[in-house]
């Protein structure tokens, strides 16, 4: 009994956590779409590969308030990121905004390692 009901909430909560990165992806988007990809701190301009390197930031630091107009976000470069948050919000800001790759490439080795431990015995 207990096997099943743990299947079942790891299969929610990856579909939640799928559902938050999308929608967390789609802001950073409509963001991109909006501003100019200049950080608002520094100035510098982002491109190609580096556009990676360019966050978004919410002004009220509310992951959840994303109006569409866009009133609640900055962009910011990650370096000028990391001094508008306090430093233990950083990592949270991080995860959120500019981890989603890190996180995929976490997300597709596990079940791997797993099936090599299955295979050792
Ligand atoms: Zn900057
Ligand atoms: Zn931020």
């Amino acid at each position: 009994m207990p096997s099943t009901k743990s299947g079942e909430n790891r299969g929610a909560f990856e579909e939640a956590l799928r559902i938050r990165k999308e929608r967390e992806k789609s802001y950073r988007e409509r963001a991109l779409k909006l501003f100019p990809h200049v950080c608002a701190r520094c100035g510098r301009e982002f491109s190609g590969k580096r556009l990676r390197e360019l966050t978004v930031h919410h002004k009220d630091h509310n992951h959840h308030n994303n109006p569409p107009d866009g009133s609640n976000w900055e962009l910011l470069c990650l370096y000028c990121h990391e001094n508008e948050h306090a430093r233990d919000q950083v990592a949270e800001a991080y995860e959120a905004e500019s981890g989603a790759e890190a996180a995929d490439a976490g997300f597709k080795h596990n079940p791997f390692a797993g099936l090599a431990d299955l295979l050792k015995k």
